[in-house]
């Protein structure tokens, strides 16, 4: 069992490399540092150790089941947290799960931006949105398929509470950050594309990508939030 002084002096070391590899690879690619948001995924943390790393001066924390998201929001509630759901989302879950959070990175289907639409107008607070993107086209994964896209953005005129800003993926699981960087290039070239066609209709300026084993490659290819979990947690979960 690690002493509470060891542990937030682990979580403040982590913390700080993970910052320094993200602000390096927004150089690489002429971007500035601050272009890129870290969302802390704590699926893997316990409260004790997610409110070191609050502690530690990281507010943006993600889960990715709803029900964990609700009881360690509730268990944290003391905290300064910006809560992001970056899992998928039941639309029976929708109701318990909207008072909770500030993004949403999952819309992955149009019933769901319907449920999104109809309780964010019962709260009468708008909820950030991403739109989730398969573009890999794996079929264990959630997501549109890329050529959904330019329905599911003219649908949005029916959902005013659902503010989307920008579209999500998560990379395939084979092939390493090599196939990583494809899928990450094919969302960017999505999203230039849908923003000629759509304009000022739509807000596209959000790219939610990259994780772990593949963040910088995603910021290399235009990443604005970088989902990260286990390597922040090096250490200190089993
Ligand atoms: C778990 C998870 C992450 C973080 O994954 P790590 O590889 O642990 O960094 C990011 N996004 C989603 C959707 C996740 O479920």
């Amino acid at each position: 069992m690690m002493l509470g002084e060891e542990m937030a002096a682990r979580i403040r070391r982590n913390l700080e490399q993970i910052r320094s590899r993200m602000a390096e690879a927004a150089r690489r690619s002429g971007r500035p540092p601050e272009s890129v948001a870290l969302v802390a995924v704590t699926k893997y943390a316990d409260p004790p150790l997610i409110r070191a790393l609050v502690e530690a001066d990281c507010h943006t924390l993600g889960e990715s089941r709803p029900q964990q998201l609700w009881q360690k929001a509730e268990q944290l509630a003391d905290l300064d947290i910006q809560w992001h759901l970056v899992g998928h989302l039941q639309r029976n879950k929708v109701r318990r799960t909207l008072p909770y959070i500030a993004w949403l990175h999952s819309a992955d289907s149009l019933p769901l931006l319907e449920a999104l639409q109809h309780h964010a107008s019962q709260l009468n607070r708008p909820v950030a949105t991403l739109l989730e993107v398969n573009v890999s086209g794996e079929a264990t994964k959630h997501g549109f398929a890329p050529e959904e896209l330019p329905a599911v953005l003219q649908a949005l005129a029916d959902y005013p509470q659902v503010a989307v800003r920008g579209l999500m993926t998560m990379a395939r699981l084979e092939g390493g950050p090599g196939a990583a960087r494809a899928d990450f290039a094919a969302l960017r070239e999505l999203r230039d594309r849908l923003k000629q066609q759509f304009g000022p209709r739509v807000c596209l300026d959000e790219l939610s990508m990259g994780m772990s084993g593949d963040f910088e490659v995603a910021i290399e290819e235009g990443a604005t939030m970088v989902r990260i979990g286990s390597a922040l947690f090096e250490g200190l979960t089993p």
